[in-house]
């Protein structure tokens, strides 16, 4: 565990988890806990154990299968119910049961909150703070409080508000979050009422929302307020706009304020893109520090200063994150990309060669090409160029698809495909939901038993487009292909006139870059 000094709380498992169309299964949460200890964070907040059945389960489960390294987990719950006891309350209860070294109490801290959506009298609601915090810390637990709302709440009646920090501070909790329930704080307003809030001389904490598109500001003003405690989610996961993304509140601090929060930053685009393996959401390309664009350069003028001097164009040293600079192929792009991206690659292109290259980049891409998102395209390309031959693990003889629509309306496609490989003729047909679908089946199939790690590869995503023709020529259709293994991600891409010729040439592609990268040599 790092020092106690300053607090990197994850709150994904729960708050991130309200995010429209993310459902963890109680493995999905274990599988994000083990990313988020490995990253370093300092807590991991699991669920509301005993209100949600999947969180009871997920606490449960933790304790035999959950071995945190940096991390400690801590259980989600509110204050006991107006009028009763905290060590007569069921739901408390579960919170002391769930095996979790901290809890996380949220309470009301907003006065027309506690009249109108509790409906209790603003004494009681003190009460129930005073009585669950105390209760949980002679029970041996230690105690945050999420005070929910308090911005607004401070807005409202600021006395209140800070009677709720004091009380729960005077009460045993170690840490009082200040909570921008609503997200629509802005950094400046937001500080003063932490400022203010400092004097009452409890230990303070923040958790913001997005709505205002400031929630890492937000943070970042808070901690510049004196807060030493800091809430977020993996890749700004939450409701509605999200909560403030953890990655980048923690990139921030300790690339520019020079704290060591025990975070290890160089694992943090890895986990990054973990993480959204599990949640199933699309990663941002565009993410801050962690984004597959953040440090993405793409003009050609832009690209030779990249080269003298990388730092003259980024604000961090990429590697710092565990993230790379990526230059992108366009019609933009001058040499100077091409020898840089041929370095990235382990090529070192000549003057000559590199100019020879940007030609035939340029040739392609007046002809409907694209090869931003096909970097596994622009690999091929570049080692043709550079070895004199295409890279060839078969050579086709034919192939071809049909579509049939049967009696009962329903539609069936079936494709073979004729190649030579490893000096052996090869027939294989394969059926699918669609015509390239059977396509690619087909050609798997051909190929697996040569190439066993086909059986890896998978098509992630398949996108068409058709493209406008241009000076009396006809329309053509460009396909790319982004595909995956176990260990990464590229892209290929196809242009003909025909959709389903330029689908096969992206799969060929594809295929044939997912064999260089499992170490074969080209036939
Ligand atoms: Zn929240």
């Amino acid at each position: 565990m790092h020092d106690d000094g300053f607090h990197v709380y994850d709150t994904t498992l729960r708050d991130g988890a309200q995010q429209e169309g993310l459902n963890l299964s109680v493995a999905d949460k274990i599988a994000i806990a083990r990313h988020l200890d490995d990253l370093g964070v300092g807590f991991i907040e699991g669920g509301w154990p005993g209100a949600n059945p999947k969180d009871t389960e997920f606490f449960r489960h933790a304790r035999t299968e959950l071995d945190l390294k940096h991390a400690q987990l801590a259980a989600f719950g509110a204050t006991r119910r107006a009028g009763a006891k905290a060590a007569d309350d069921p739901l408390v209860a579960a919170l002391r049961e769930s095996g979790a070294p901290v809890v996380t109490l949220v309470a009301k801290s907003h006065d027309r909150h506690v009249e109108l959506a509790l409906r209790t009298t603003l004494e009681e609601n003190l009460a129930m703070i005073r009585d669950t915090v105390s209760h949980l810390r002679t029970e041996g637990q230690r105690v945050f409080l999420d005070a929910e709302h308090f911005f607004d709440g401070y807005r409202s009646n600021p006395a209140y508000a800070l009677e709720v920090v004091r009380t729960a501070a005077e009460a045993g909790a170690d840490v009082v979050a200040l909570c921008d329930t609503n997200g629509g704080m802005l950094p400046d307003e937001l500080a003063d009422v932490v400022a203010a809030v400092a004097e009452a001389g409890a230990r303070l904490g923040v958790h913001c929302h997005d709505d205002s598109g400031c929630a890492v500001a937000n943070t970042l003003a808070a901690v510049s307020a004196g807060v030493t405690h800091v809430q977020g989610c993996a890749n700004g996961y939450g409701e509605r706009s999200g909560n403030a993304n953890l990655f980048t509140v923690v990139g921030n601090l300790q690339l520019k304020r020079g704290y060591d929060l025990g975070v290890r930053l160089g694992e943090m685009t890895r986990v990054a893109h973990a993480v959204s393996e599990v949640t199933n959401v699309a990663p941002s390309s565009q993410q801050p520090y962690v984004g597959t664009s953040a440090f993405a350069h793409k003009a050609g003028l832009h690209a030779s200063a990249v080269k003298v001097d990388p730092m003259l164009y980024q604000h961090i040293d990429p590697e710092l994150v565990g993230n790379d600079m990526r230059m992108l192929i366009s019609s933009m792009a001058g040499r100077a990309s091409v020898e840089l991206k041929g370095r990235e690659l382990g090529y070192e292109l000549s003057g000559e060669k590199a100019k020879q290259v940007v030609g035939r980049v340029k040739e392609l891409e007046a002809s409907g090409y694209t090869f931003e998102a096909a970097d596994a395209s622009f690999e091929l390309l570049l080692r043709e160029e550079v070895e004199g031959a295409r890279t060839r693990f078969f050579t086709v003889e034919s192939w071809r698809t049909i579509v049939e629509r049967r009696t009962d309306g329903t539609l069936m496609s079936e494709a073979t495909v004729k190649l030579n490989a490893k000096g052996e003729r090869i027939v294989a047909t394969g059926e699918g939901n669609g015509p390239v679908n059977a396509l690619d089946r087909a050609l798997r199939l051909a190929l697996e038993r040569i190439y066993p790690e086909l059986s890896a590869l998978e098509l992630v995503d398949y996108k068409v487009r058709i493209l406008e023709g241009t000076h009396g020529t006809e329309a053509r259709t460009r396909v790319l292909i982004e595909s995956s293994d176990s260990t990464g991600e590229w892209g290929t891409v196809g242009v003909q006139d025909d959709v389903i010729a330029a689908s096969w040439d992206a799969l060929e592609e594809s295929v044939t870059y997912c064999l260089l990268r499992a170490g074969h040599t080209p036939a």
